[in-house]
């Protein structure tokens, strides 16, 4: 029987004077170790997510903990049956999470536990009493999320900035947003603040962190990770909130389409899949099976895969 695979994710604001220097080290000490995944460094801090056996998660998790700088650094925990990952990758990069605008991580917004997010949607309702704000890209909203909350139908962080002008008018309404992991709320809900909300609050650890304690409490669909998992399960019952593209059946997986130009990512059912050929639409289908005429194209599914989750995350 092959060993579960565990995955970890993790992320820490910390001044890293030297990230190219950094990033050389942790490499090596990665491909010691054997485990795979990728891990962002910048002069701002480390955003990663690592897979391996628990073995060499639990030794990741030592090696990285001893560094001072990285002391009492939360890993959130979850365990899948194949690698989420086919490689590792340690890069050096601007910011940890693309933002490109300033802000002082120290205005960041109060944090709330899990515990304090469920208390306040038993207590009130959302939208009314208080206001959940889903900080992530539209895709991600679209395949679960919060009950109620609100979203600013961003294609990618950087458009977070901009996007804010839909919540003219709230800027005296209690704000709790989430992310996946944290890493993005720590910058949003600092620029929320600094351009005059009030009241500016962030769920601690992200929704990985609440499905760790509460499955099943308020949390619709499944989530979309950055890895080739594409979606996790928060809550344990089927619950998706999409359907297949093509035939319209209930359904969670989604892919990017195989046609190297359109590169969509869309909801697309394992039948269709193979039917389609990994395309999202006939046109695109066409156009595929006349590039394979043209060249052999046997890699493309693989390319397309990590250059969507590169894409995605930078
Ligand atoms: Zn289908
Ligand atoms: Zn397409």
């Amino acid at each position: 029987m092959t060993k579960p695979i565990h995955v970890l994710l993790f992320y820490r604001y910390i001044t890293i004077k030297n990230p190219e220097e950094f990033v050389l080290k942790h490499l090596k000490e990665c491909r010691k170790l054997g485990v795979l995944g990728r891990i962002l460094v910048a002069e701002e801090g480390i955003n990663g997510s690592v897979c391996g056996t628990k073995e060499q998660t639990d030794k990741y998790k030592k090696i990285l903990s001893t560094d001072k700088r990285f002391h009492g650094i939360v890993f959130k925990e979850e365990i899948c049956k194949t690698h989420p990952f086919t490689k590792i990758a340690v890069k050096v990069k601007k910011e940890i999470v693309a933002f490109k605008k300033k802000v002082n991580l120290n205005n960041a917004g109060k944090r709330i536990s899990p515990k304090e997010f469920l208390e306040l949607y038993k207590k009130g309702e959302a939208g009314k009493d208080f206001i959940i704000l889903d900080a992530r890209n539209d895709y991600e909203y679209r395949f679960g999320r919060f009950k109620n909350a609100i979203h600013l139908n961003i294609k990618t962080f950087r458009q977070f900035p901009n996007a804010i002008k839909k919540l003219n008018g709230m800027e005296n309404n209690k704000i709790v947003m989430y992310c996946t992991g944290g890493v993005r709320c720590e910058k949003a809900s600092a620029y929320l603040r600094e351009k005059g909300f009030k009241d500016v609050n962030q769920l601690d650890g992200g929704i990985l962190n609440f499905g760790e304690q509460f499955r099943n409490s308020f949390w619709e669909g499944k989530c979309f990770v950055f890895d080739k998992r594409l979606i996790t399960s928060i809550r344990e019952e089927r619950n998706n909130l999409t359907k297949c593209e093509i035939c319209d059946k209930e359904c969670d997986l989604c892919r990017n389409c195989r046609d190297f130009e359109c590169d969509k990512l869309f909801v697309c059912c394992v039948e269709c899949e193979k039917n389609m050929n990994g395309c999202c639409s006939k046109k695109c289908f066409d156009k595929f099976k006349k590039k394979c005429r043209e060249k052999s194209f046997d890699n493309q599914g693989k390319r397309i895969n990590n250059k969507l989750v590169e894409a995605l995350i930078t």
